[in-house]
Order: structure tokens, then C-alpha cells, then sequence
């Protein structure tokens, strides 16, 4: 099946599998793949490395001066960097999971993913996956996906994920950041987590990557009528 060049926008709490499931839409059809949520990560590890977020999550304004030299970036594997530094591994722990919200919650911060985000995504044909894309980064994406999980099954796949990586989470620990950072992201004043009016839902609680696949596959056979 061949997919016309439009944009995908996958938006959704976390710990969903927005990322897995966008990652093989890519690969399977040819698009680029964009992980907004990794911008805010990386914003977030910058913060803390250069003292800029104490452990109340109090921000020091001169992150916002501060970001005009950040330079994030993925390479053509989807791993970010931060200058020619590789920071996908130190973006992905608990200590940036736990900070990343309140991080992700300021306005300056957020202008500065999105003009990365629209640069990155210049050339089209594009995957993007976070909490806001269908709403704020590319209201006109022709085609929205939000996705959902049960409480449960999202805490077991984000679990899962830290201790194939060699970690050694702790479960509630996971539970609890789960639903700090649901609650932050949907309560937000700038753009909050909230389903565009014409997103298609997906609740992927019971199903596999291969039957999402299937499903979105189907949808866009319906909405952009290929046979
Ligand atoms: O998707 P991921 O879990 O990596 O995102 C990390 C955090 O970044 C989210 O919890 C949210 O606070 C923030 N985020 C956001 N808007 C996006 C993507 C992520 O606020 N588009």
C-alpha cells in the first residue's frame, strides 16, 4: 500500500507505545519519524546538568536565554543528541522522566521545541508522536491518532522497557509518574493533552503492534480511498 505524503500526528498519555507504533508507521511506509517527546526530554536533562531545576522543580529564567545555543537534534536513527553528544540513553531515566513535565509546562520551552519541530519536519512526510501535535504543532495534519491504554497495561510496558534496559525500577515508582506527568501534561495552561475533535481514537489495551498496524492501515484506506 502506498501512502500519500501527508502528516501523521500521534498524540496520547504516556506510556501508550506512541513511539513503537509510529516508529514501524515509518518504517513501513516511508515516513520520518519525529519524537517530540524527546525535544522536551533533552530540554529537561540540560536543565538538570547545567543546575538550572532544583528538586521542587523550581526553574531558573535564564534557561530561556540558555536554549538559544541548545542544539537537539536526532540522527538518522532516531537517536537524539544534544550538540554531538548522544543523550538517548541518559533522556529515558526515571530522574528526567520525574522532571520533564513541569519543564514541558513552560511556554518558552514549548516555542522552543516547536520551531525545532517544524524545521525537522520541513521536507514532509512526516510521523510525529507526543501530546500535542494534532492540536498545537500541526493542527492540519491530515491524518490524528490519540492513543490510550488502560492505567495498567501502560505501567507493565513502561516497567518492562527499564528492565530490558538493564534497570531496576520500582513498580510503584513507575505507577506514580505515569499519572504525575498525565496529570501535569492534560492540565497545562499552554497546550495541553487533549484529543483533537478529529482524531480517531486508538485504545491499544489488548491489541499488538501488527493489529494496529492493520487498524491504521484499514483507516487509511477508508479516508484517503486507496484500494
Ligand atoms: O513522549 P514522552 O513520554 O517521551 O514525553 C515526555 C514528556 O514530554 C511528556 O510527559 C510531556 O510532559 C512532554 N511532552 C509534551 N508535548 C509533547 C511531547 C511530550 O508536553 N508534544
Amino acid at each position: 500500500m502506498t501512502i500519500p505524503d501527508i502528516t501523521i500526528a500521534i498524540d496520547g498519555y504516556s506510556s501508550t507505545g506512541k513511539s513503537s507504533f509510529a516508529k514501524l508507521l515509518a518504517r513501513r511506509f516511508g515516513f520520518t519519524y519525529l519524537d517530540s517527546g524527546a525535544m522536551y526530554r533533552g530540554v529537561t536533562l540540560f536543565a538538570q546538568e547545567e543546575g538550572l531545576i532544583n528538586r521542587r522543580n523550581m526553574v531558573d529564567p535564564s534557561l530561556e536565554q540558555a536554549l538559544k545555543d541548545l542544539d537537539l537534534h536526532f540522527d538518522a536513527n532516531n537517536r537524539t543528541y544534544m550538540g554531538d553528544r548522544c543523550i538517548e540513553h541518559l533522556i529515558r531515566s526515571l530522574e528526567v522522566a520525574a522532571q520533564v513535565s513541569p519543564i514541558a509546562a513552560i511556554p518558552y520551552v514549548r516555542n522552543y521545541v516547536d520551531d525545532r519541530l517544524h524545521a525537522f519536519a520541513k521536507g514532509g512526510r512526516v510521523v510525529m508522536d507526543g501530546r500535542d501535535i494534532g492540536t498545537t504543532v500541526f493542527p492540519d495534519a491530515e491524518l490524528k491518532i490519540f492513543m490510550t491504554a488502560s492505567e495498567e497495561v501502560r505501567a507493565r510496558r513502561r516497567y518492562d522497557e527499564m528492565v530490558a534496559k538493564g534497570e531496576h525500577p520500582v513498580f510503584e515508582e513507575v505507577v506514580k509518574n505515569l499519572r504525575e506527568r498525565d496529570y501535569i501534561d492534560s492540565h497545562r495552561e499552554t497546550s495541553p493533552l487533549v484529543r483533537a475533535a478529529d482524531a480517531f481514537e486508538l485504545d491499544n489495551s489488548e491489541m499488538s503492534l501488527d493489529q494496529e498496524i492493520a487498524w491504521v492501515q484499514g483507516l487509511i484506506q477508508g479516508k484517503f480511498s486507496i484500494l
